[in-house]
């Protein structure tokens, strides 16, 4: 064999075994080598192709089956394509989508920009009606309720699950964004919604560095229809995004605690601020949706909103650029803190609501939640300096 030869046909996959570690190995690989010539076209039975995903992307597919209680689990590269990719798989044009107006903003852009485009029809409901009342506005044409609770700006609860009760007596699908829930502390599925759609980049991830979906299902069909989803739109995601979520998933349920916790003090302490009108989070007794929270959740995360008493936006914005622990950010579920005012994303809504005042968010991170609150304070202390009396 000629050096050229031998480059290109030595150093390649150990024919033994590999040595084994606890979790997968992390293979490379567009082209998958087949046993023989039957099986190159035999893609029931093989793995013929690596865009659909080696060891490391199986074995995250199978821990987040376990974790949701789905019969099959689809990875996309973001939250918003694992979203957008489970509604292209199972809507057609002259179908109608349900989407909850508190719902994350790009999936409003997609469902007005590329839905439409295709023929279906989107409306939004209110994140306050009632149940029966979503269900009850269901047309003929009505396919699927897109849900998303608590919405993770304003944080109204659903009850997700009669809604699912409902819309399933009318042969509706329902799906719902649970990046809140983080597959964890609420599991879709268990409650009878068909589809359990979240973006791993937050919780799962948990570091604020890989961006990742996942779409999860028990009925086989619908198991089918977003495989051949992912196939038809030839998403894939690498063996070492997936390998970095499986490592994420190791420690999301003593992360999860600890968010919970602080945010809980967090929230708790904010409530008693003279600067404060409201808190908006779930599992805050007495806070809107803590019923329905305490019904369906076994725990928290580390994402609430609080209601400034009215201010002009200077003193919105000096509350925000005086804060030092918490970063200004949009993302949340890493373990860092961050903050952002959501006045400007409410904009978007069909339905404004007046909160009172303006609507912060806050993510609590892994820190101390005594440092946390101490940085709060000076913000506090800068927004009144600069709000009326
Ligand atoms: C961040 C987020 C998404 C989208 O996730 P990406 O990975 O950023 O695309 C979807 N839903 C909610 C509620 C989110 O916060």
């Amino acid at each position: 064999m000629s050096d050229e030869t031998r480059l290109i046909h030595t150093g390649k996959a150990p024919a033994a075994p590999l040595a084994r570690t606890v979790g997968p190995p992390i293979q490379k690989g567009s082209t998958v080598l087949l046993p023989n010539a039957e099986a190159l076209y035999d893609d029931e039975n093989h793995l013929t192709y690596g865009r659909s995903g080696l060891a490391a992307q199986a074995a995250l597919q199978d821990a987040l089956a376990a974790l949701e209680g789905a019969v099959g689990v689809s990875l996309y590269p973001s939250g918003i394509a694992a979203i957008s990719g489970a509604l292209l798989a199972v809507l057609e044009a002259g179908d109608e989508i349900l989407v909850v107006d508190s719902c994350y903003k790009p999936i409003r852009r997609f469902c007005d920009n590329v839905l439409k485009r295709f023929g279906v029809g989107v409306r939004y409901y209110d994140p306050a009606a009632a149940p029966e009342a979503v269900v009850g506005d269901a047309g003929p044409a009505t396919r699927l309720i897109l849900m998303e609770s608590p919405g993770s700006l304003s944080f109204e609860m659903q009850d997700a699950p009669r809604i699912a009760a409902l819309a399933r007596e009318r042969r509706i699908l329902t799906a719902i964004d649970n990046t809140w829930g983080a597959g964890f502390t609420f599991r879709p599925l268990e409650h009878g919604i068909d589809l359990s759609l979240q973006a791993l980049t937050k919780y799962v991830g948990g570091h604020s560095d890989v961006f990742m979906g996942s779409a999860a299902a028990r009925d086989p069909r619908l198991v089918r229809a977003l495989v051949d989803g992912v196939n038809n739109m030839g998403w894939a995601v690498s063996g070492e995004d997936a390998y970095a979520m499986l490592r994420g998933l190791r420690t999301l349920p003593t992360r999860m605690a600890r968010h919970g916790a602080s945010a809980l003090t967090v929230a708790d302490w904010l409530k008693a601020q003279p600067e404060v009108a409201s808190v908006l989070h779930p599992a805050l007794p007495g806070a809107p949706g803590h019923a329905l929270w305490a019904r369906d959740y076994k725990g928290a995360c580390g994402l609430f909103g609080f209601v400034l008493k009215p201010a002009p936006e200077a003193a919105v914005n000096a509350f925000l650029d005086t804060l030092d622990l918490f970063g200004l950010g949009f993302s949340w579920g890493g373990f860092e803190s961050l903050a952002i005012s959501c006045d400007p994303q409410l904009r978007a809504r069909r339905r404004r609501k007046d909160y009172g005042g303006p609507l912060m968010r806050l993510h609590i991170g892994l820190e101390d939640p005594a440092d946390l609150i101490a940085d709060l304070r000076a913000g506090l202390d800068a927004y009144a300096r600069l709000a009326p009396a």
